[in-house]
């Protein structure tokens, strides 16, 4: 009933305010109901948290996800599939003897697809589904978290029965949380009883029991786990679930993109390569957020243009109202100006977009495209490159300003960076060195020199290219926002 809560409360205040005034001394009650109160929130003890589904959800079947819903995790799918088709095949691995899988550990970034991943395990298995988030075991209160791990598989078990199924998946999310190596929390009691609570569940499901329970967990750090969960005949199964790679990532917008009107230029191709470190949940927010963009400017069709401006705010978040002074713009449109000549001359047809409107932290800013086919090395030519771009906004202002600003700073952070792991591979005149013995001045003039040399070069480049710098700074401060096309309609005109 709705207000059973509130019905039940003024019921009792009823009574007691009557009790009291015909002269009965209500304080026993008064602190036997406390007590009760206390002990059903905070302890469990009266099970609603299970029946009311607080902290189990069991999820029904059509919110269950197929693995065709899954774009790309093309490795992440087919391990899975072979841990789950050995589950199908209960009958005649319990005839030869094989024990139960009870365990798959999903480890991968944060919206990879982990939990999209369980939910179609449940589908494929056609099991019962229920999660947790590790999180929701964690109390300040010793024994609360175990007993909450017995009824998160108690209410597996009862769930499947109900629905006449003869599988669970118990699907724990944040499983670190609870599953952190023991000894090492502050409160380390709680936390210890509760994962020992986990393998003694875990240890539990056997052959022989009428519903067959599998366990997935999910973390983004398994490093943090405690070694007894990962053991065999626990989660011994370990599947990685990584940030998508180009294609990977096309195959998620089709996804995403299925059930929208998409007009004829959108091209999902050129979204996937300009979309280099999103992962699925960015990508689903990017299909999403290009199609409020579209709805609001009451567009029939979302054309390319919503996909590529929700790109910059899926990556760089909200547009902000603020706008700076006009000398500061100004000063904001030379040195991204500065930045995106650059990019365009050590990598044409690089800069995606350039725009001094600002989102999030950032006042203004260039956004390249990666070249998927050069993401986990960099050679000491793409060092250079990434150097060029990165100091030239500041190198734009003091050409054109006659003095820097500190708009400079992240850049500078990040060139520091470079040169750092520029010297300690080795590119430096100093040649193979080792950090624990290299002197830190040393390594500070490695790292200056290269600094210095490439300033010099980037200073003599945008010299000798001020006008067009000017002009594109001009443009921008007009304009806003350029995409990659009309900076480089620009260049190419100037
Ligand atoms: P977290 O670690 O933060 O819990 P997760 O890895 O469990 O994240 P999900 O919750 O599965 O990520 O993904 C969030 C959303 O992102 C999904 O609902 C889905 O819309 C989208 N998504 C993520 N990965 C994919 C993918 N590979 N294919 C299609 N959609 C995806």
């Amino acid at each position: 009933m709705k207000y059973q809560k509130e019905l039940v409360f003024g019921l009792v205040s009823g009574v007691l305010v009557f009790a009291m005034l015909i002269g009965i001394n209500v304080m026993p009650f008064v602190l036997f109901l406390a007590l009760v109160y206390f002990a059903s929130n905070y302890l469990g003890v009266s099970n609603q948290r299970g029946k009311t589904g607080t902290l189990i959800t069991a999820v029904r079947k059509e919110q269950l996800a197929s693995f065709d819903d899954i774009g790309g995790q093309t490795v992440a799918k087919q391990e899975l599939l072979e841990a789950l088709d050995f589950v199908n095949q209960h009958r005649e691995a319990k005839r030869l003897g094989i024990r139960p899988l009870k365990g798959i550990l999903l480890s991968g970034p944060p919206g990879t697809g982990k939990t999209l991943l369980a939910k179609a395990a449940a589908a494929y298995t056609d099991s019962v589904f229920v999660s947790a988030g590790g999180s929701e075991f964690v109390e300040m209160y010793a024994g609360v978290g175990a007993q909450r791990v017995r009824q998160l598989f108690e209410q597996a078990r009862s769930a499947a029965r109900k629905q006449k199924k003869s599988k669970a998946i118990i699907f724990i999310d944040e499983i670190d949380v609870l599953g952190g190596q023991r000894g090492k929390h502050s409160s380390h009691l709680e936390y210890d009883q509760t994962l020992n609570q986990l393998l003694v569940e875990m240890d539990g499901i056997s052959n022989s029991e009428d519903i067959q329970v599998l366990v997935i967990g999910a973390t983004n750090r398994p490093d943090l786990l405690d070694g007894a969960l990962l053991r065999p005949g626990r989660f011994d199964r370990l599947v990685k679930v990584d940030l998508p790679e180009k294609e990977a990532r096309l195959q998620i917008l089709q996804v995403h993109t299925r059930n929208k009107p998409l007009a004829s230029d959108v091209d999902l191709a050129q979204l996937a390569q300009e979309t280099y470190g999103f992962s699925g949940a960015h990508l689903e927010s990017l299909a999403n957020e290009a199609a409020i963009l579209a709805l609001r400017e009451g567009a029939a069709l979302i054309e390319q243009r919503h996909f590529l401006q929700s790109i910059d705010k899926v990556m760089l978040g909200e547009q902000q109202e603020r706008r700076p002074p006009l000398e500061e713009q100004q000063r904001i449109s030379l040195h991204e100006a500065g930045h995106a000549l650059v990019a365009e001359h050590v990598r044409p047809g690089s800069v995606a977009t350039v725009t001094i409107l600002s989102r999030g932290e950032t006042l203004g800013y260039v956004r390249q495209t990666v070249d998927d086919a050069a993401v986990y090395l960099q050679t000491e030519e793409q060092i250079r490159q990434q150097l060029w771009v990165l100091l030239a906004g500041a190198i734009a202002e003091e050409l054109t300003l006659g003095c820097r600003s500190t708009g400079a700073r992240g850049d500078f952070q990040q060139a520091i960076e470079l040169a750092r792991r520029y010297v300690l591979a080795g590119m430096s005149p100093l040649g193979i060195v080792d950090e624990s013995v290299l002197g830190k001045g040393e390594f500070h003039c490695a790292q200056q020199e290269l600094l210095r040399e490439v300033e010099q070069a980037v200073r003599a480049y945008l010299r000798e290219h001020l006008a067009t710098l000017k002009c594109v700074a001009m443009r921008l401060q007009q304009e806003e926002r350029l995409t990659g096309e009309r900076l480089r309609e620009m260049l190419t005109t100037e």
